[in-house]
């Protein structure tokens, strides 16, 4: 029998971005723990497919993340359909590469809405609720790039870097009302974010050499640490961030 600390079945759980890579793996674990589980993403078609193939209670909520009016009107929505939000996983984001001398203003503004302040938007929203209950668990996924910056991308991890300190900011004003927020900071993980790296053989090399554990991230490496995070397990633990990534933080 597993450990009653590590049980969260029967709670209600919220990842966005979760219509495929990490997010849906995430959807998938905790759907596996016994979570009633809500997909999100823009498109509802994908979200349709998605949800088919996972195991019991799931359930769609297509919204963009960028854009308040909606994230407020999909949060309450999901309440009022599927039930009160235990957990929330911030996961929605995106990656641009390009030297900063290039990076244009739109795309500055596109990445800084999708990465940052997606996770205030919805976590706002969603910890309205869980503060008035007394009780909810937030899981930001940030990356390695909250720690270390790499060539041409440099606003990727700016997005990062303050979703860490957003993390912890929640923390601060969320805590004291029961709600516990947290990040979650992948390595190189195989997804379509990263495929074209995936594909470059030299850049592919120096991710497996450059990593202690000697391989890339599998989505499903993802999947304990939230587990953990949003676990009872993880009670008195806050504006932390976890780093699954190999180990590739810890050495230079
Ligand atoms: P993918 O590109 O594979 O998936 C991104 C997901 O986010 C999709 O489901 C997409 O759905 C959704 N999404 C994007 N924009 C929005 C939006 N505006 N509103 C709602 N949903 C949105 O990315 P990954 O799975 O690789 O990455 C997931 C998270 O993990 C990201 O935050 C990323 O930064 C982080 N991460 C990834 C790493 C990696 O190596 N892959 C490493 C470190 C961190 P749709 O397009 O249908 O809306």
């Amino acid at each position: 029998m597993s450990h009653p600390l590590f049980d969260i079945s029967g709670r209600t759980a919220l990842v966005t971005g979760s219509s495929r890579g990490i997010g849906l793996a995430l959807a998938r674990g905790l759907a596996e723990a016994g979570c009633t589980v809500v997909l999100n993403g823009r498109d509802a078609d994908r979200l349709d497919e998605a949800a088919a193939g996972l195991p019991g209670d799931v359930h769609t909520a297509a919204f963009d993340v960028t854009d308040g009016p909606s994230v407020a009107a999909g949060i309450a929505d999901v309440e009022e359909r599927v039930g009160p939000l235990d957990i929330l996983v911030n996961n929605a984001g995106m990656q641009l590469r390009a030297p900063l001398l290039e990076f244009g203003e739109a795309d500055w503004h596109r990445i800084l809405d999708t990465n940052l302040t997606s996770a205030f938007l919805v976590g706002r929203e969603a910890a309205r609720r869980m503060t008035e209950r007394g009780h909810g668990k937030i899981v930001n996924i940030c990356s390695l790039q909250s720690e270390v910056a790499r060539p041409g991308i440099a606003p990727y991890a700016a997005t990062k870097g303050a979703l860490k300190m957003l993390t912890k900011g929640m923390c601060a004003d969320w805590g004291p009302h029961g709600v516990q927020v947290n990040g979650l900071g992948p390595g190189y993980i195989e997804t379509e974010l990263t495929q074209a790296l995936v594909e470059d053989e030299e850049f592919s090399a120096w991710v497996r050499r450059r990593t202690p554990a000697g391989r890339w991230g599998r989505t499903e490496d993802l999947v304990g640490g939230v587990l953990f995070l949003a676990s009872p397990a993880a009670d008195f633990i806050g504006g932390q961030v976890l780093y699954v990534d190999g180990g590739m933080t810890s050495v230079l």
